[in-house]
């Protein structure tokens, strides 16, 4: 994760494509305006994921098995769907790395946060 971490950091200041960090009025522009990219990505994920349900309701009612059909359509969108959790990563690697945050710490953080939470709820 360090890894990937350096290189958006590379690869966005390669491109130009930092998040502002000049003025208040810059960074709050341009934060929002990649919150908006982020949020984009997202929903192209959602996209991709309509496309296999609409591709195995198809097979479904021409007669094939719906776990068959399933992970034919699964397959189909799988180079589609794998790009949109890039473009998802890579947004959410340029907020992170704005906001100097070392995100395998953090993740690891509060998995064990949420883990935590989860047997004390049930305990
Ligand atoms: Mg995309």
């Amino acid at each position: 994760m360090k890894e990937l971490q350096q290189f958006a950091k590379q690869y966005h200041q390669e491109m130009n494509w930092e998040i502002s960090n000049e003025t208040y009025e810059q960074s709050k522009a341009s934060l929002l305006q990649n919150y908006m990219l982020l949020t984009t990505e997202v929903a192209e994920v959602a996209e991709e994921l309509r496309k296999a349900f609409t591709i195995a309701h198809k097979k479904i009612e021409a007669g094939a098995d719906p776990e068959e059909a399933f992970t034919w359509a699964k397959q189909e969108v799988k180079e589609d769907i794998s790009k949109e959790f890039a473009d998802c990563l890579a947004y959410m690697l340029k907020f992170v790395n704005y906001f100097e945050i070392d995100l395998e710490d953090s993740f690891y953080k509060k998995m064990a946060e949420v883990k935590q939470r989860k047997h004390n709820k049930y305990a």
